[in-house]
Formats: structure tokens, C-alpha cells, sequence
């Protein structure tokens, strides 16, 4: 057994993970979170815990290929190099582009930058990051000149007052959650106020939830600013000597947030709440800010980051014990691409397009040409390519079909382009189906390297099994690309340790010295050796001479890295979303996570305990609206903006405020017909950060008029892409289809028949029962050792049987009469389980389950439910749930 130490391939918690590989050939392994990881400290959320089920060869691209046909290496490094060599020729180095991901590794990230920016001389390579987090760097480089995040996790734990605002950290930053919740109750005077339009699972641990109307935080911390000052809460003493620009920023808050009452009307909430949480804030000197993607993701978003970090240097909360603003990341490497200049307004090393800046990364990698502006940001960069003007791009481990905004567009987009080069590790996404040309790339456990967390620390993503086929490393394919242009010399890599390395010495280079002070630098890891490099324990930058053990806090000696340096306040006038609503999209979308998915499910769909908590996309919707539309709960509906259309079920819950909707945004054309969010949403960007307002599209809402519904459970996959409604659940021993059809019920039947014959081991014994005037039809055809091989479910509407059970049949064996009788009744008469959408990831516990046991074994604790039946006793992602069936118990 092989056992290996690496970091989680999702989010920016960056947890450690132990591996044990178990059989290297059939790429069993097993996992446990890190101990001595200081980002989980041996915690695991439920997506890391799978990590597991997502490392087989399923659906991977294994080879390169040119125009859908499949090529040796060489020929494909030659057709990229070749078409991108003669459309710069004759159009110049801004008719090429890239667009990379924080999925990619430092190294890979270090070399696709040096090689667009240095070489080619075009800064028109961004990142997936800029839909998540770019607003953060922006706010940071206003108010602090640099990219820094001040703090660090402990200080969530030595903190009297964590704030949470626009982020659901219980479902997309679990582990981080998982430290706050274990803090509090370890030290029930800790206290979270969570602001959020929603009423999260993350509402559990909170104190107070500020509920506010969509996109109106600037109007709360402006607000907060001005409270802060009318109340002698100030930090005069650090105003005065580290900051500038007090004074004006003061102004326009109150120019926009005049007193409590003009704060209550615009984000709808009451006074005395807001009163209340100003009260708080001004009284507790331990204060972290924590904010992500409900922030960041806004038409206003950098300003919101900027009227957040006001209120933290107004108190001189910052730099300092269980103190600071603090951005979470989406993505597991979303840190690492800023370090090395992945964002197209940046250079490499946290540099910019200052003279100077250009002159010295110039003057390091030896470059023939440079870049010296920046290039376009994600959303004018794929307008760039559909207006032709970009006639080469080249997507690196993203998904752009399905994530940006307005995402039918891109893909109109890159249908016309003809130069589109995917690298990836997987065979049909949505944007590999419209490749030229796809290069197979090494997934997680196959590439070696280094990511960065949200709190600056740097960990090894270590290797543990060997590249599949012909995969190769991303930052080979970006070389040998390097190399095919003529550029061999400054590319000439061999390992990722040798990027590193040459990565470190330039975030040191002529750093301190006559020009800009840079807060990015490790240069003390520049002479790591090969082993001490593969040795590497996770650290936070800096990492230098003054900090060689690197540094957990900024701003501690009260220097910013502006010219004065001194931190600048940021005048902001506070704005509601650019999109108004009007009577023809008179509801406003929200987009976000769900617990168990990430991004557009390549991943995490793989695992099966994964795709059931949540199975289909949703849209969540206040009880009041639906009544209103006389819209019922789990039917379909459509959701249109000006951009798209999507359909999705309905959810109608209390945790939604009236004239809301939520979507979540993982479902893609591979697993949903038509639940695509990035179809719907508006491609309205915040002015400095270019960052899009995915929180915030206008939008309408009907009912999806379909003749009927049912669903599916097959061993083997089916064409079922022909129904006009479907979406496709992978489970452990089975495929499962929710489907729905505007055609004639009658005409499913005989097509499922014959689709079922098509495949081997189908053409056993059939069941059939069919009610033309209720317009019910149910069929199951078994092997012929009697095993469930494949099953249908339809009706006029959506009232069907429980999908629990029926799934469970085909992990049954050799059913029985009654299992048999139970199929056609469409009811497991015989008592058979009824578990319910799982819950508990972890140990698969089902929510009927959950609450029979509440009931019959009266169950009043989350302690108890997990003695009884393990759930929550893992991950603890599934407490919030829990806790609300033990309440509506
Ligand atoms: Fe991975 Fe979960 Fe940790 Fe994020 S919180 S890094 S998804 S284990």
C-alpha cells in the first residue's frame, strides 16, 4: 500500500487529505483528512470524503485529438503551435487567447501566463477565477495596493464576532464551518451574525440573520461606517497614522446611508435589527468579516469588498488577533492563479502593468516581447471570440459552455470559432463537444504541485497514481507548445519543481529593493532541492527572509503596500443591482451552491453518494409567490430572463423571500436537458473588476406544460436524451432518469422497449402494467437470474412513487413475488424501504429514515440521531438538516 499526503481538488478551504492506495491498477484507494493540516486539522466535508469515487477512468479523455480524430502527441503539439504561429502572423498577438482555471495547479498556471504574456506578447489570458473572486482582488488592491488577505482560519476561532455575509459556508465552505461551529461551541459568547438574502444552512450557528433585499450590502456597511463614527467606535489613533482618505470615504457613506431608517428602506430590514448589528460590531473589538461569492459575484461588487474593509480600518481591526476582513475563495487553486498573474490585468508575482513592473518581468523571463496592458477579462474576452476578433482560444481544465453567463452565447461563440483548443481530463463537457482540438490532461492524484488557500498557505498536491493512457501534465503541453514556437529556451521545465523554483526566485525578484515593495514573495523557497520540494509542508506566504517560516498575519507591523504606505479608505456610493426588475421579469434570480456538487459536476457527479442528496436542479421559491402564480410544489417550471430559458422543479420554501428565486448553478447539458443557469443569467459585470452579477438577473417564472412525467432506473445508460425533460442521476449500481415528455404517454413505453433490447442482458422476462384512462404505465424488465434490470415509472403529473426504493431494488439480488407485486402496485406493499432523498452523504441515510427514527425511537439530539443511526457523525455537512426535522418534529 502506497500512502500519500495531497490537498482536496475542490474548494479554497484546501483541505489535507492522507491517501492509501490501495490497488494502483484498479485505482482503489482510500482517504482520511490530514491531521496535522493546519486548513481541516483532520476534517473532511462530503465532497473531499468522495474524492475517492472520482479517480476511476470513466469518461476520460485518454488521447488527443484534431477535428475529431484521434492523433499522436507530436501532431497535435504541431496543429496547436502551427494555427495559433500563423493567426498571430497575420493578425497579431491580441487575435489569440487562453482561458485557464483555478483548478490548474501553480506550475501550470506560472507557464500558461509566462508563455501568453512574455512570449507571445498578449496579456488575453484569464481565468474561471474572475466569475468567483476577482472583485475581492480588486477591493484588496484599492485599499490595501496589494492582493493580500489579512488573517488567516485560527482567527475565526479566536474571534467574539464572525460576520458572514454572501456566503453559505456551511454547504460551500463546509470545513471552514464545520472550525466556526466547533469554536462556538466550544465558546457559546462567539457569536455569528449571518447577512444573506436567503435563509441558509449556515443560519444554524447564527446569532442574528440579517435577511436583506438582493444586492444591498453596500448600504449596510456604508451605514455601518457612518454608526461607527456617530458612536466614538473609531480607531482614531490607526485612522490617523496607517490609513488616508478617512474623511471622504466618511462622506459618501453618509451621502448614501444617511442614518439607520435610509439603511432599513433600502435593504429591507427592519431598524431596529440593523441597530442592533451595529451595536455589535462597535462593541466587539474581535471581529472577522467573512465574505465569498454573495459579495464578490455583483454589478457594485468590488465596492461592497471596499465598504466592508472601511468598517474593519475604521476600527483598526485589522493585521491583528481574531480581526479582519476575510475573503474565502471559491476554487481549490483560485489564490495561486493571482500569485502568478492569471487574471489578464495582472502580471506575474502580484505585479501589474506599471512600467516598471513590465520592465522587470521582462528583464527576468528574457523575453523577446511583452504585454504592457491588460488583456480582456472573461466576459469581452468570449465577446472578443464571437465577434471574430479572437480567432484562436485555448480553454484549460473550465468549462466556459456551462459557467459564464449568458452562456448560449458562448457557445454560439465557440461554434464559430475555429480554432478551439480544450485541454481537459474529461471527454464530454459541454465545451470539449465544441474542441477543434482536445489534448488529455492529468486529473487529480495524477499531477504534481502546489495550490494556495484562501488563507495564503501554499500546499503540495501530490501524485498517487500514474497518467492514464496518453494524459499528459498541463504544463508539459503548455511547454512543448512554448517550445513548437520557438520559445524552447525559457521553457525549458522538466518538473514542476523546476517552475517552482523559478516561480519563487521572481516573486523575489528586485523585490524590496529600489521599487515597489511586493507583498507576494517566496523567495525563500526558491532553492528548495527536488526532495525538499517533494517534502514541502503547507505554509503561508510570505515566505522570506523575514518570514522563512512563512506568516499567518498581514498588516501586523500596520504597513500597507501603497506608496505611503498607508491603507486608503475607498469613497463608495452604495448601488442596488444594475438589472431592475420590470412586469416582464418581475423576480430576481439568485445563483449559488449546493452541498454536495461542485462547479459543473465533471467531479463530483462521478460519486454516487453525491448525486443523491440533491438529484434534480431546483428552483426555490417563497410559499406567498407560489400561491400567488397558483404554482404547486415539485412541478416543473420555466424560469426565462432576456438571455434563455431554463426548467427546473420547483421548491417552495420559507428560507426564499418573496419576489426571489434561487437556481442552483452546477447542472450542464451532460446531466440536465434543459437546467443549464448559465443560459439565464445576465452578463452584467462590476466596472473595476469585470467580474459578472451572477447573484442577480431578473427574471420570470411559468409553469412547463409537459403531457406527462416519470422516471427511469436503468443498470446501463440509455438514449434518453430524446424526452424533452431529463436529467441523469448516477448511482452506485444504476443509472436514474427523471423525465418528462409533451408527446403522447403511449409512445414511451414501446420506445423504452426497444432501447432496452438494444442492450445486452435486457431481453429477459418483462412486467408491464398500463391504465390508458389514468394514464399511468409502469414496466420492469429482469435478467434471467431474476435481478431488476431496468424499470419505468409514468403519469400525468409529478406525484409518483418514491425513487428510494424502487433504486434500492437493484442492489436487491433476485427479487421476489412480492418485490415483483410491489413494482406493478407502484408501492412497496410489502413493507419494503422507503428511505428518502439521502441525507447523509457519508453513511447514506435517507430522510425517511431520519425522521421515522426522530419519531419512533423519539430522537431529541443530533448526538442521538447519530448513535442511532450515524448520520451526521462524519463530515457533520447534514446537521443543519437534521436539526430542522428534530424542530419540525
Ligand atoms: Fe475539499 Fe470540502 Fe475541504 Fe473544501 S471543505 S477543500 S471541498 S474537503
Amino acid at each position: 500500500m502506497k500512502s500519500v499526503n495531497t490537498t482536496c481538488a475542490y474548494c479554497g478551504v484546501g483541505c489535507g487529505i492522507d491517501i492509501d492506495v490501495i490497488n494502483a491498477g484498479t485505482r482503489s484507494i482510500t482517504l482520511m483528512g490530514t491531521e496535522s493540516h493546519p486548513a481541516n486539522l483532520g476534517r473532511l466535508c462530503s465532497k473531499g470524503t468522495a474524492l475517492g469515487d472520482t479517480v476511476g477512468l470513466q469518461d476520460r479523455l485518454l488521447h488527443p485529438e484534431v477535428n475529431g480524430r484521434r492523433v499522436e502527441w507530436n501532431q497535435a503539439i504541431t496543429e496547436v503551435a502551427g494555427r495559433l504561429q500563423s493567426i498571430i502572423a497575420e493578425h497579431g498577438p491580441d487575435s489569440v487567447a487562453f482561458y485557464v482555471s483555478g483548478q490548474l495547479l501553480t506550475e501550470d498556471y506560472y507557464v500558461a501566463n509566462k508563455l501568453m504574456k512574455g512570449f507571445i506578447g498578449s496579456a488575453n489570458i484569464d481565468t474561471n477565477s474572475r466569475l468567483c473572486m476577482s472583485s475581492s482582488v480588486a477591493g484588496h488592491k484599492r485599499a490595501f495596493g496589494s492582493d493580500t488577505v489579512p488573517g488567516c482560519y485560527e482567527d475565526l476561532e479566536q474571534a467574539d464576532l464572525i460576520i458572514l455575509t454572501g456566503s453559505n459556508t456551511a454547504w460551500c465552505h463546509p470545513v471552514v464551518y464545520q472550525r466556526i461551529k466547533a469554536a462556538k461551541q466550544k465558546r457559546p459568547d462567539l457569536l455569528v451574525v449571518v447577512i444573506d438574502p436567503r435563509a441558509t444552512a449556515t443560519c444554524d450557528i447564527a446569532d442574528m440573520h440579517l435577511k436583506l433585499a438582493s444586492g444591498t450590502d453596500g448600504f449596510l456597511f456604508n451605514g455601518l461606517l457612518d454608526y461607527l463614527s456617530k458612536s466614538n467606535a473609531l480607531d482614531k489613533a490607526f485612522v490617523q497614522q496607517n490609513t488616508q482618505g478617512f474623511e471622504v470615504a466618511l462622506h459618501a457613506a453618509r451621502k448614501s446611508a444617511p442614518d439607520i431608517q435610509s439603511v432599513a428602506t433600502n435593504c429591507n430590514l427592519q431598524a431596529g435589527e440593523i441597530a442592533a448589528f451595529y451595536a455589535l460590531f462597535a462593541a466587539t473589538e474581535k471581529t472577522v468579516t467573512v465574505y465569498s461569492q454573495g459579495i464578490n459575484q455583483s454589478s457594485s461588487g468590488t465596492d461592497k469588498v471596499n465598504a466592508i474593509i472601511n468598517c474593519h480600518l475604521a476600527t483598526g481591526r485589522i493585521g491583528k488577533i481574531g480581526q479582519g476582513p476575510f475573503s474565502l475563495t471559491g476554487q481549490p487553486n483560485a489564490m495561486g492563479g493571482r500569485e502568478v498573474g492569471g487574471l489578464a490585468n495582472q502580471l506575474a508575482a502580484h505585479m501589474d502593468f506599471a512600467p516598471e513592473d513590465i520592465d522587470r518581468v521582462q528583464r527576468f523571463w528574457d523575453s523577446p516581447r511583452i504585454a504592457n496592458q491588460p488583456g480582456l477579462k472573461a466576459i469581452p474576452l468570449f465577446e472578443a471570440v464571437a465577434e471574430g476578433k479572437i480567432k484562436a482560444i485555448w480553454i484549460m481544465g473550465t468549462n466556459p459552455a456551462v459557467s459564464l453567463p449568458n452562456a448560449n452565447k458562448v457557445v454560439a461563440a465557440l461554434k464559430n470559432c475555429e480554432n478551439v483548443i480544450v485541454s481537459d481530463c474529461v471527454r464530454n463537457t459541454d465545451t470539449t463537444a465544441l474542441a477543434d482540438i482536445l489534448l488529455p490532461t492529468t486529473g487529480w492524484g495524477e499531477k504534481d504541485g502546489t495550490v494556495t488557500n484562501s488563507e495564503r498557505r501554499i500546499s503540495r498536491q501530490r501524485k498517487f497514481l500514474s497518467a492514464p493512457a496518453e494524459a499528459r501534465h498541463d504544463w508539459q503541453i503548455i511547454c512543448d507548445v512554448a517550445g513548437k514556437l520557438g520559445f524552447g529556451q525559457a521553457f525549458d521545465f522538466h518538473s514542476p519543481h523546476d517552475i517552482f523554483s523559478e516561480h519563487a526566485k521572481l516573486s523575489g525578484f528586485e523585490n524590496h529593493s529600489k521599487g515597489k515593495r511586493r507583498d507576494f514573495n517566496i523567495s525563500a523557497l526558491q532553492s528548495l532541492s527536488q526532495s525538499e520540494y517533494e517534502a514541502l509542508e503547507p505554509v503561508q506566504w510570505p515566505v522570506n527572509q523575514k518570514y522563512p517560516k512563512g506568516c499567518k498575519r498581514m498588516f501586523q507591523n500596520e504597513q500597507f503596500y501603497t506608496p505611503s504606505g498607508r491603507a486608503n479608505f475607498i469613497p463608495i456610493s452604495a448601488q442596488k443591482p444594475q438589472a431592475a426588475t420590470c412586469s416582464q421579469f418581475p423576480f430576481i434570480l439568485n445563483t449559488g451552491r449546493v452541498r454536495d456538487q461542485w462547479h459543473t459536476m465533471t467531479r463530483t457527479a462521478l460519486a454516487p453518494q453525491l448525486n443523491q442528496h440533491i438529484t434534480e436542479p431546483f428552483c426555490e421559491m417563497h410559499p406567498q409567490d407560489a400561491a400567488d402564480l397558483k404554482l404547486e410544489d415539485r412541478q416543473l417550471v420555466e424560469i426565462a430572463s432576456r438571455y434563455g430559458t431554463l426548467i427546473v422543479r420547483l421548491q417552495i420554501t420559507e428560507q426564499q423571500q418573496r419576489g426571489n428565486l434561487f437556481i442552483p448553478m452546477h447542472w450542464n447539458r451532460q446531466f440536465a436537458a434543459k437546467g443549464n443557469i448559465g443560459s439565464v443569467v445576465n452578463a452584467i459585470t462590476d466596472p473595476v473588476s469585470g467580474q459578472p452579477e451572477s447573484k442577480h438577473t431578473p427574471v420570470s417564472i411559468r409553469p412547463a406544460n409537459y403531457q406527462w412525467h416519470g422516471f427511469v432506473v436503468s443498470r446501463k445508460p440509455l438514449a434518453i436524451e430524446a424526452e424533452s425533460y431529463w436529467v441523469k442521476i448516477q448511482g452506485r449500481s444504476y443509472f436514474h432518469y427523471e423525465i418528462a415528455g409533451k408527446d403522447a404517454v403511449q409512445n414511451f413505453p414501446p420506445w423504452f422497449k426497444q432501447q432496452c433490447r438494444q442492450m445486452e442482458g435486457k431481453t429477459g422476462e418483462w412486467l408491464e402494467y398500463q391504465d390508458c384512462t389514468r394514464q399511468v404505465f409502469r414496466g420492469a424488465v429482469f435478467s434471467e437470474r431474476g435481478m431488476l434490470e431496468a424499470v419505468y415509472f409514468l403519469g400525468p403529473d409529478h406525484q409518483l412513487p418514491d425513487r428510494s426504493w424502487v433504486r434500492e431494488l437493484f442492489d436487491a439480488g433476485e427479487l421476489t413475488d412480492s418485490n415483483r407485486r410491489d413494482l406493478l402496485a407502484g408501492i412497496p406493499l410489502a413493507g419494503g424501504q422507503n428511505t428518502g432523498k439521502t441525507v447523509c452523504a457519508c453513511f447514506s441515510v435517507g430522510e425517511n429514515t431520519i425522521r421515522q427514527a426522530i419519531k419512533e425511537k423519539c430522537l431529541k439530539s443530533i448526538d442521538a440521531i447519530g448513535n442511532h443511526l450515524q448520520a451526521g457523525t462524519n463530515c457533520g455537512s447534514c446537521i443543519p438538516e437534521l436539526k430542522q426535522f428534530i424542530s419540525s418534529a
